[in-house]
Formats: C-alpha cells, sequence, structure tokens
C-alpha cells in the first residue's frame, strides 16, 4: 500500500514538473518546480485563456515558471519580456498566480495594441490629472516631492521608493482613496494600465468601481476587449 502511495506522489510531481502547451498554443514550461506542489498551474493557465481573450496574449507566446534575478534586482514577483510570461514559482495560491499571469498579459498586450492603447492620449491625460490630485494630497499629509516627477509618466525607482518607504503603503492606501484602484497604479502609466487591466479580467462580473475610479481607462479596456469584433 505505502509502495502504491509513494509510486503515485513521484507521479503526481512528474506531472507537476512536465512542461505542457495550451490549446491556443503558449507553451508552459517550468525552469523551476512550484514550491506549493498542491497548486495546479495547468488548471491557472486555462482560467487565463478563458477570462483574457485570445486577441490580446497574441504575444504571449510562453509562460515560464520560476525564478529569476529580475525578481531580487526589481522587488517583483512576474514580469513581461520577449514574448513570455515570467512568473515566481513561490505563490501563495491559484489566485495570487492568476492575478499575476493576468497583470503580465496586460504588459503584452501593450506591445501588440500600443497604438490602439496609447495613441490618443486619454488614458494618460487621466493618469496625470490623478497624479496631480495625488501631487496635492500628499503635499498636503506633509510628503513633499518635486512636481516634476509627477508628470513623469514613466516608472521611476526613486519615486517608486518615496511612494512606499518614504509615504508608505498605508498612508498611500489613505491617499489614493476614490482617486486610483489600487496603490500600485499610480506608480507609472503602464502600470495605471496594467492594474486597470487586472482588475476588469479578475473581477468580470463587478466593473463598477474600476469605471468610477477611472473612466477613461475603463472605456479603453472595453474598446480593447471588444476589438476582435470591430474589425
Ligand atoms: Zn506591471
Amino acid at each position: 500500500m505505502l509502495k502504491d502511495y509513494i509510486k503515485a506522489s513521484q507521479q503526481k510531481m512528474t506531472e507537476q514538473i512536465s512542461n505542457f502547451y495550451t490549446p491556443s498554443g503558449i507553451q508552459v514550461y517550468f525552469k523551476d518546480q512550484m514550491h506549493d506542489t498542491s497548486i495546479d498551474i495547468e488548471r491557472v493557465v486555462a482560467d487565463l485563456e478563458k477570462r483574457v481573450p485570445r486577441h490580446l496574449t497574441d504575444e504571449v507566446e510562453m509562460i515560464i515558471i520560476g525564478h529569476f534575478q529580475e525578481f531580487e534586482d526589481r522587488d517583483i514577483n512576474a514580469f513581461y519580456k520577449d514574448g513570455a510570461l515570467h512568473i515566481s514559482n513561490i505563490q501563495s495560491d491559484e489566485e495570487d498566480i492568476l492575478d499575476d499571469m493576468i497583470h503580465e498579459a496586460a504588459h503584452a498586450a501593450e506591445e501588440a495594441y500600443g497604438y490602439e492603447i496609447y495613441g490618443d492620449s486619454k488614458i494618460k491625460d487621466e493618469f496625470l490629472r490623478k497624479r496631480m490630485h495625488l501631487y496635492n494630497i500628499l503635499w498636503k499629509m506633509g510628503f513633499k516631492a518635486p512636481k516634476s516627477v509627477f508628470l513623469d509618466t514613466e516608472f521611476d525607482r526613486e519615486f517608486d521608493e518615496f511612494l512606499f518607504n518614504d509615504v508608505g503603503y498605508d498612508t498611500m492606501g489613505e491617499a489614493i482613496t476614490g482617486l486610483f484602484i489600487n496603490a500600485y497604479a499610480p506608480t507609472s502609466l503602464s502600470e495605471y494600465f496594467a492594474t486597470g487591466f487586472t482588475d476588469f479580467y479578475l473581477q468580470p462580473n463587478e466593473h463598477s468601481f474600476l469605471k468610477k475610479t477611472s473612466p477613461a481607462l475603463y472605456e479603453k479596456l472595453l474598446l480593447l476587449h471588444n476589438l476582435d469584433k470591430i474589425n
């Protein structure tokens, strides 16, 4: 009996690390094994493909699970690069991984649909208006950084440290209430888009918060979602 059990669990482990292709042709590759072997990556990827329409993940050829130096260098646990979603093998649950995968798929969609997303400047205008509000709120709270950094749409390490080390996560949560959907959204224009995209697909039946907080971004996400029906 015990022998059977060991055999079965070994088989299960081998199954865990085996690479696979999804029905839509995305290759899932395990560079390293999941720390928590009860997490079913195949199920998470199937969920991702069910939620995010195929035309938006066109750029994604591969999902690589494992540990990458970039995670430590940039204090992150996922990133998108060269057609691949790089996802950490250390995760608390399947919802966590789905969140990461959808977020990085957003960055992939940015590459494929840069013009459709940013061409008319609507998201950028909305983002900068919100950044100016945030600048005023934080100034009043006593956190003073030059206005110019709030007008820079690119990710900036120093600004990121100002927001999360000087201001801090809790105070940021207070400052952004009603302004941004979460504390990560104000970090750059690209993250503003990616956090909205993630919320849109993680909560497919509850869009009212996103729509109310970021109407231009929401409008754009709807347009992107239906893009294949228009063309
Ligand atoms: Zn991101």
